[in-house]
């Protein structure tokens, strides 16, 4: 640790940092000083403690982040001491607004999609907001029907500097035949059939049958389509069954028919 010594330039820049919330540069005059001391958590009201690897909620100028906890600092100077909590970004999906086009599937996530990106924030301890949390969104399960203010999901990482997402949509997890992502409020019903998971909306069942889903006998639209092909080429192939017999003694090598 070394004793802080500050010309009168570093003074004017800390105080234009600290003014332009410039945390990062304010920060980095107090590296290996003894006033800057790195924590292993930081305590709130309500004695709720946040620890790097935890993920956070922050309000700044009516801005709000979402972030996963990588450094905690508290700097004293004279009287006074500050918390500063540095964390990765999450980026929302209103966070992609400029590129949407270019990711259109992108549409079909909520406002519960969070995607961890390489960028890193400081934030002042006093505006932290919560802890949230953020699970892979196969965490939640079909019986999920509410996720709480603070729960939230993802899909996957995004670089922003590539504009890559990790692993990339074409893998991210859909369903039912209109093959939208996976969102977990969503109500599913199985097909009995292709046990492919139907979105309710999309199942053609009204809301009385759908109440007493585990007599009903589902079976989707792509099936009972294909199953109605089958039938008329059931039908067609009999009646050239009966076409070929007459055909027969004119040709021996008739025999595409299924039985
Ligand atoms: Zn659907
Ligand atoms: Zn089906």
């Amino acid at each position: 640790m070394k004793q802080l010594k500050l010309s009168k330039e570093d003074k004017l820049a800390i105080t234009e940092s600290l003014e332009k919330q410039d945390f990062e540069t304010f920060i980095s005059y107090f590296q290996d000083s003894d006033i800057l001391e790195e924590c292993d958590y930081i305590s709130f009201r309500f004695k709720e403690k946040l620890a790097p690897s935890e993920n956070a909620e922050f309000q700044v100028n009516r801005k709000f982040y979402y972030a996963k906890i990588t450094q905690i600092i508290k700097i004293s100077l004279l009287t006074e001491q500050a918390g500063f909590i540095k964390g990765q970004i999450y980026y929302r999906i209103k966070d992609f607004e400029d590129c949407i086009n270019e990711f259109p599937k992108l549409k079909e996530c909520t406002s519960k999609d969070l995607f961890l990106t390489e960028q890193t924030k400081w934030f002042l301890s006093t505006t932290f907001q919560q802890k949230i949390q953020v699970n892979p969104i196969e965490f939640y399960s079909d019986d999920t029907r509410i996720l709480k203010n603070n729960q939230y999901y993802t899909r996957a990482q995004y670089n922003t500097l590539k504009q890559q997402f990790k692993p990339p949509i074409n893998q991210w997890t859909t369903y039912c035949f209109c093959s939208k992502l996976y969102d977990p409020i969503e109500p599913y019903i199985q097909c009995d059939q292709c046990n492919e998971w139907v979105h309710y909306v999309c199942s053609g069942k009204s809301d009385k049958e759908l109440k007493n889903i585990s007599k009903l006998k589902f079976i989707c639209f792509p099936c009972l389509d294909a199953n109605k092909k089958k039938k008329s080429h059931n039908e067609f192939s009999q009646i050239q069954d009966q076409e070929s017999t007459k055909a027969r003694s004119y040709s021996i090598n008739n025999g595409k028919r299924k039985k």
